[in-house]
This record gives C-alpha cells, sequence and structure tokens, in this order.
C-alpha cells in the first residue's frame, strides 16, 4: 500500500451494475493492484431522483460478487468520509467558492428554450454534442462578488479555440478544443446540486486520487475537468479510458438492458471472471 497510486471506484446507483460497468471497475481495481495501492469505491448518488439506496446496496454486493475489494468507501469508512456525494455538500461549496474567486465561472439565466433556439442555428451539427452558444454567456466579472451560488445555474467559461491536451494510459494521446468540442459547462445548478463534472473534480482532489478509470464515455468530460484542476491550481490525476462495451450489434449497452445486468448474468449462472472476460456474444446467448 505504500506506491501512492491512489484509484477509485465511483458508481452511481440510479440502476443494477451492468456488464460495461463491472469491466470498467475491474480494470480500476487491477491497475491499483498492479501499482501496489490503494483503492476507494465512492458512491455518485447527487441525483436524488434517480438514486436509491437499494441500488447503492446491489453495486456493493455485485462488486464484490465479481471479485472486486477497496480499501475505503461508504461500507468500510475511511479518512475521506464520506464517500456517498449526497453527504459531501459543503466540499462542493468550498469548490464552488474557490472557482466563484478564480472569476471564470458565471451565473447564467438562460432556459433550455434560450439554448435551443441559440443551437438552431443553420452551423448546428445535429450529432455534435450541443455547445452553450457563446453569445448567451454572461459578461466577464458576472457572479464575482456573489457570496453563494443561489438559486442560478452557474457555467465555467471556457478558453475558446484552446486546445485541451492529456495522455491516457490506454489510448495515447488525446486532444479536445474548448469551444469547438464542447463549451461553457454547467458546475451548479440552479436547485442547488452540483455539476457531475465540479463533484467529481472536487472529490477526486480531495480524495487524493492519483489515476482516474473510467469509461471512454467520460472522455469529453476529462476536457472539462482538467480545465477545472487548472482553474483550481491543482495537479490533474492521470487518465485512463476503457473501451466501452458493445453489443454484437455495435451499440453501447444501456445501463437498463436488464438481460445484462451483472445480476442477471450471476441469476443464469455465469461465473464472475466470465462476467469479466467473456464474449458479450457467448454472455447474451
Ligand atoms: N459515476 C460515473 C458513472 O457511474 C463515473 C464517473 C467517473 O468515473 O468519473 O458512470
Amino acid at each position: 500500500m505504500g506506491s501512492g497510486y491512489r484509484g477509485r471506484l465511483a458508481p452511481t446507483p440510479t440502476g443494477l451494475l451492468h456488464l460495461g460497468h463491472a469491466r470498467t471497475f475491474a480494470l480500476a481495481a487491477r491497475r491499483a493492484e498492479q501499482a501496489g495501492g490503494a483503492l476507494l469505491l465512492r458512491i455518485e448518488d447527487l441525483d436524488a431522483a434517480r438514486c436509491r439506496p437499494e441500488f447503492e446496496d446491489a453495486a456493493l454486493e455485485d462488486l464484490r460478487w465479481i471479485g472486486l475489494r477497496w480499501q475505503e468507501g461508504p461500507d468500510v469508512g475511511g479518512p475521506h468520509a464520506p464517500y456517498r456525494q449526497s453527504e459531501r455538500g459543503p466540499v462542493f461549496l468550498a469548490t464552488w467558492e474557490r472557482l466563484r474567486a478564480t472569476g471564470l465561472i458565471y451565473p447564467c439565466d438562460k432556459s433550455r428554450s434560450d439554448v435551443a433556439r441559440a443551437l438552431a442555428a443553420p452551423h448546428a451539427e445535429d450529432d455534435a454534442e450541443p455547445i452553450f452558444p457563446p453569445e448567451l454567456r454572461a459578461p466577464v466579472g458576472a457572479g464575482r462578488d456573489a457570496t453563494s451560488p443561489g438559486a442560478s445555474n452557474w457555467r465555467f467559461r471556457v478558453p475558446d479555440g484552446e486546445t485541451v491536451r492529456f495522455e491516457d494510459a490506454l489510448r495515447g494521446p488525446q486532444a479536445f478544443v474548448a469551444g469547438r468540442d464542447f463549451g461553457d459547462f454547467l458546475v451548479w445548478r440552479r436547485d442547488g446540486v452540483p455539476s457531475y463534472e465540479l463533484a467529481v473534480v472536487a472529490d477526486d482532489l480531495a480524495m487524493g486520487v492519483t489515476e482516474v478509470v473510467r469509461g471512454a464515455d467520460l472522455l469529453l468530460s476529462t476536457a472539462r475537468q482538467i480545465l477545472l484542476y487548472r482553474a483550481l491550481g491543482a495537479t490533474a490525476p492521470a487518465w485512463a479510458h476503457a473501451p466501452l462495451v458493445l453489443g454484437s450489434d455495435g451499440r453501447r449497452l444501456a445501463k437498463r438492458s436488464a438481460g445484462l445486468s451483472v445480476r442477471e448474468l450471476r441469476q443464469r449462472g455465469w461465473a464472475p471472471e466470465e462476467v469479466l472476460a467473456a464474449p458479450i456474444d457467448r454472455l447474451l446467448g
């Protein structure tokens, strides 16, 4: 445990753990073990309407069943408790405050329909991720004197045209252009809940995570999070994005495709090592 490597598993308990998540988490556990490091488990339950305690219990049980063990977490405690994001409000608020002090975030009163209208411009590409229209940005300096987020959305002003680069341990060099691949992103919601980007960065920093292992669906988020680390004057962790598990039709497996939940596969008699390594078509058959 003395290597200094700290990895994490960060399940979101909105449904049963599915095969793709299980394989990504197993990879995270393997990398921590190979590095002789520690692994922590953090429950990402900020979406109160969709997260449920029974899914948290099921995720922990399923992770144990596939053979994973962690040294810190909601069920085992640890120096960075609590390990449930729903209980970590003060950490997120302190991070909001630090970001506000940089002048890089601003309160945003634009509604979904304002954004949709601006995006209806002819250049908007259909399948690209919608970019927050720069013409809807608040003026520089807006929100500078706010003492709390209040009932506003807050966004991070991205440095338009800057290429954000990082090295991925599994995929090699990555590059995304701010303002083209992603735009001003939410850091805080008007309902008082931090965004995923803010919460994950605040927690990975507070918990001393040295390498983030997660699915390749979060590559763009990594570019956003690198900007948050920089704004906070902090060093970003290392990154490893696992390939997404695809069904035989080449499409991503949805979390709710119940047939491929770890639980269902277990009930059908598959062993943990098959769930983690067998070709998808065999498990589906
Ligand atoms: N909680 C996210 C998920 O379950 C993962 C977030 C992350 O690893 O940064 O998809």
